[in-house]
């Protein structure tokens, strides 16, 4: 069984062509800026969106613990040192006011959805990616059984990783990826840990791994303010992708807000931290800085053309 938080259909930028995306539930990082945090625990978490709820009263009845205080004037309140995170209110709420934020697939049932969307494929040279989360932090037994299963009917597929995994996970999944979408964010090691919670050296040492081991690497920098969004970071970052890697694109994607709400859904808001969006002009900065150092493959945003892959 999978743990999705998001089974995305015809989404566009998660590799080359049209692909179906499977956003898989948990995260060894924490990174600052995250956009999807319902996606960092293993196991799903009670998500609230309070513009849906019709004040019905229903969950606070189910509640085993009594986490849920139910108040006429302001609905339900969650005490998230009680909730055991059971879903049990979540599947009497009328109005999905009330979520878990992941579910969990079979591979038979996620195989469906993707020969469905196979047609897609054909037309836009596209396929599946994993996603996360950390799709190379799952229990790689069963990952092994779904990529088997995509190869199997001759699918392409992607793996969009951010390299935090142990060597062993990135080769098993090299021997089935197509290619990999990999993320990196920064190259200064104490800085790494500050802002994401980990160190980046095994992050790298992965990357090199990839590249003298031919896989197709499309690598991905979040452009962020206050974090790597200096000249000299963006500098010192491309000439070490010039001199260890070769990847057949660069995104430069420029750091955005949106999402940020999603840390008051699942009940931790003192997490949220937010950074300023580069300007335009930065990013074009930034496009400019990567090329100087050789990179001409480098753009900015993260929608890849077939045609650009080298
Ligand atoms: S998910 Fe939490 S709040 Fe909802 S019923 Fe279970 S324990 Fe109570
Ligand atoms: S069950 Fe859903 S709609 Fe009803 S009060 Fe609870 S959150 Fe609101």
């Amino acid at each position: 069984m999978y743990k999705l938080f998001d089974l995305q259909r015809l989404s566009m930028e998660n590799g080359p062509g049209l692909r179906t995306t499977l956003f898989f539930s948990g995260c060894p990082l924490r990174c600052a800026w995250c956009h999807n945090p319902e996606g960092l625990y293993y196991n799903p978490v009670l998500m609230y969106f309070p513009d849906r709820c019709i004040q019905c009263a229903a969950c606070e009845h189910v509640c085993p613990v009594d986490a849920i205080s139910y108040n006429p004037e302001v609905g339900p309140t969650i005490d998230r040192a009680l909730c055991t995170n059971c879903g049990d209110c979540a599947a009497v709420c009328p109005t999905e006011s009330l979520v878990m934020s992941a579910k969990t697939y079979s591979l038979e049932e996620i195989m469906h959805t993707v020969l469905r969307d196979r047609p897609f494929y054909d037309r836009s040279q596209g396929g599946v990616t994993f996603s996360g989360g950390e799709p190379l932090s799952q229990n790689m037994k069963n990952l092994e059984e779904l990529m088997k299963a995509i190869k199997a009917e001759r699918i392409d597929l992607s793996i969009d990783t951010s390299g935090h995994v142990p060597l062993a996970n990135i080769q098993t999944a090299a021997k089935y990826a197509d290619s990999f979408l990999y993320d990196f964010k920064h190259l200064d090691a104490e800085k790494h840990k500050e802002f994401i919670g980990s160190s980046n050296e095994r992050i790298l040492d992965n990357l090199i791994w990839l590249s003298n081991n031919g896989a197709v690497i499309h690598l991905r920098t979040p452009v962020i303010p206050g974090f790597n969004g200096s000249e000299e970071d963006l500098a010192s970052m491309a000439e070490w992708i010039a001199e260890n890697t070769n990847p057949s694109t660069i995104s430069l994607l420029p750091y955005h807000r949106f999402g940020s709400d999603k840390f008051d859904r699942i009940g931790i808001p003192d997490k949220k931290r937010l950074f300023e969006p580069p300007t335009t002009e930065f990013m074009q900065k930034a496009l400019e800085i990567y090329r100087s150092k050789g990179l001409q493959q480098t753009q900015i945003g993260g929608a890849i053309l077939v045609s650009n892959v080298i």
